[in-house]
């Protein structure tokens, strides 16, 4: 016995970095050893360091580095505006199922038929999940699996397509998503995309998409969109998609919670398959999910798991159910008409300042907003703004002439600081303290100054009041 630990308790690892075997593993012995050997140690003590029954942890107790960016990243949240419309904040006991013990279990396979032992816990969460989505969106069939957006979309096209397939799908700059057929990604390589745009006053026309449905004969229609802040017509749309024998898939990440809240159109009942991240205006943890008629239920599944996924994330998942539960009561509705109500006084706030609306203004709860005529770029802006402690994102434009990366446009919205308790008088404040600091946006205590403001007026809609790290 050692400080009245066992010696195999004791025991250091101690590796010789930079060495490697003939396969160029790093080679870690672990040996019974003393410091000073000449060897660099990695105190290690397998139990008393990872039993976390014994040796309970706090975060900041063990890793103090990572609990200090967090509290630095709580402390952000909480004085500034967030703004970036594909951004929330939780609530607590999603938090909490997301940091449970579910993320310990590995559960392959789906609800009652598992390639693991131990699952019948995992099934009641991930059965509810599923069940609060299908009664939330009038869903055949729900895969809650999907880790993200982005696989949600290449688990759908895997779905429904073979490689080759023509979808047609709207262009990047006029709102659409990458994973939609950007030339970067690798679905742009598997499938042959075909982008339809916006028309003048920035709407949708359907007579141009028939055209085109007509003429590319695809085997997907794709709607859904990242800065697109219209209504979308998906029964119009179906039509069209019959007239030429496509399916029909939608996108609804950015605005499911407005979905779920009765807020918009809901594709659900009417297209094959609908996508969506669950993280947005759904208020829920970081991930995706596939809707869809039972028809596709097989091959959405199929697809998810294991054609892209292996292990879902549990964790996620519960955390997925609990903020079904919470899509599912009256308040919730209540909230996505917030969300709306405070989008709309920004789009006349703006437009009384002369600001150039893409798509004329807004249906949903974002807003983008071409900043030329105000004399500087998109990324200035939102430069500006941050120095503000008003958090949005630079954002093309439609057929921007400017970069991806200096584009001309910012994009903002209202579900994170109407989460917060913010209404109409204080989306009036806001846009003026945009538009102060767009104005002013070289100056940097008038910046300063508005960051100070910002922050008395976050004082008064409290984040995580329990929370610290
Ligand atoms: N689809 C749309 C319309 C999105 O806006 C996004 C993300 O912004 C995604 C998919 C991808 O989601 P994720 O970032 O979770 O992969």
């Amino acid at each position: 016995m050692e400080n009245g630990l066992q010696s195999s308790t004791i025991a250091l690892l101690c590796c010789d970095i930079g060495k490697t075997d003939d396969d160029h593993r790093v080679s870690i012995s672990p040996l019974i050893t003393k410091e000073g050997s000449g060897k660099v140690l990695v105190s290690f003590n397998p139990i008393t360091l990872f039993n976390p029954i014994t040796t309970p942890m706090t975060l900041q107790n063990y890793d103090p580095a990572i609990a200090n960016s967090l509290q630095a990243e709580l402390d952000r949240q909480r004085e500034g505006l967030e703004m970036i419309p594909s951004e929330n904040f939780v609530s607590p006991a999603v938090l909490e199922a997301l940091g449970s013990i579910a993320t310990n279990k590995y559960s392959e396979g789906y609800p009652g038929k598992r390639y693991y032992g131990g699952c019948e816990n995992i099934d009641v969460i991930e059965q509810l999940a599923i069940d609060r989505a299908k009664k939330i969106f009038g869903a055949q069939h729900v895969n809650v699996q999907p880790l993200s957006g982005a696989p949600a979309n290449i688990a759908a096209y895997e779905a429904l397509l073979e490689h080759g397939d023509t979808i047609l799908g709207m262009d990047l700059s006029h709102g659409g998503h990458l994973t939609h057929g950007h030339p970067v990604t690798q679905s742009s390589k598997i499938y042959n995309f075909v982008r339809y745009k916006t028309d003048a006053q920035g709407l949708i026309d359907l007579d141009n998409l028939r055209a085109m449905a007509i003429e590319h004969k695809p085997k997907l229609i794709l709607v859904g969109y990242s800065a697109y802040s219209r209504e979308i017509d998906y029964a119009g749309i179906k039509q069209i998609a019959n007239e030429v024998g496509a399916l029909t898939m939608a996108d609804m990440a950015h605005i499911a919670g407005l979905i779920a809240g009765g807020q918009m159109n809901n594709p659900v009942p009417i297209f094959d398959l609908v996508t969506t991240t669950t993280h947005k205006t759904l208020r829920g943890p970081r991930g995706g999910m596939i809707l869809c008629k039972a028809k596709h239920a097989k091959a959405v599944n199929k697809a998810v798991f294991p054609g892209l996924q292996g292990g879902p994330h549990e964790n996620v998942i519960a955390a997925k159910a609990v903020a079904f539960k919470e899509a599912l009561e009256p308040e919730f509705k209540i909230y996505a008409a917030q969300i709306k109500k405070n989008a709309k006084i920004l789009e006349q706030e703006f437009l009384a300042r002369d600001y150039k609306l893409m798509f004329g203004g807004t249906d949903n709860h974002l807003l983008l907003i071409d900043v030329t005529n105000k004399g500087l770029s998109g990324k200035e802006a939102d430069h500006a703004l941050d120095a503000a402690g008003i958090t949005v994102n630079k954002n093309m434009i439609p057929d921007d002439p400017r970069s991806p990366m200096d584009p001309s446009g910012i994009r903002l919205g209202t579900p994170a600081i109407t989460t917060r308790g913010m209404k109409e008088d204080e989306m009036k404040i806001i846009a003026g303290w945009i538009d102060e600091a767009i104005i002013n946006w070289q100056n940097p205590k008038k910046l300063a100054n508005i960051r100070a403001s910002v922050k008395e007026l976050t004082k008064k809609f409290p984040l995580y009041r329990e929370l610290k790290y």
